[in-house]
């Protein structure tokens, strides 16, 4: 069996249940490590496992990344110290009281204002990385936003204080943060990446 069967697991919702079907582990023969003169010192152990991945109350945020759509959430409970606070990343309870948030779109703030607070870019990444290297990460401010939103620019060079615009993948969402990525502002739309619009 091996993990590009085409009974990789997959998983279906009935009766609001989550109902598996398929393979979500898959091992592979193993390897001995021996040093230079034979002697064994190990064992290799592939393992290959579908994981899954619970999204809960964040579902929406990830749900409107793949409709062009950035939610954000403010705390809206008047005895909080930070009644009102506008939290980026999406946060489904407020940190302070723990009273659950309001869910707002912020996807015109999010236009008009979102700026590039400080920036890093490396050649080095995590296991399973997808994006080009080197990654230009972004911390996006907005305004009345009291948080900053970690993202990747698609295009052009980092700059504190630059001007940004979110662009979603629309065409062919993973429903991932993968989904929303920045370019300056000005960026013609026949630039932007494949599958991804303004
Ligand atoms: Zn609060």
């Amino acid at each position: 069996m091996s993990c590009e069967d085409e009974n990789r697991g997959t998983v279906k919702v009935i009766n609001n249940r989550y109902k598996p079907s398929g393979h979500f582990h898959y091992g592979s023969p193993n390897t001995p490590i021996l040093n230079e003169m034979g002697k064994l010192l190990g064992v290799t152990n592939p393992r290959d496992i579908t994981h899954i991945h619970s999204y809960g109350g964040e579902a929406i945020f990830f749900e409107s990344l793949s409709k062009g759509k950035l939610l954000a959430t403010r705390c809206d409970n008047p005895l909080c110290e930070s009644h009102l606070s506008i939290y980026e990343p999406f946060r489904i309870h407020c940190p302070d009281c723990l009273v659950k948030a309001t869910v707002l779109d912020i996807t015109d703030l999010a236009k008009r204002t979102a700026t590039v607070h400080s920036f890093m870019i490396t050649e080095r990444t995590g296991a399973f990385n997808t994006l080009e290297v080197p990654i230009k990460f972004v911390n996006v401010e907005f305004d009345g936003v009291c948080t900053i939103l970690m993202g990747y620019l698609s295009l052009g060079n980092p700059k504190i204080g630059m001007k940004l615009l979110p662009i979603f993948n629309t065409k062919a969402p993973t429903y991932t943060i993968l989904d929303i990525s920045w370019v300056p502002a000005g960026t013609p739309e026949s630039e932007l990446p494949q599958n991804f619009t303004f």
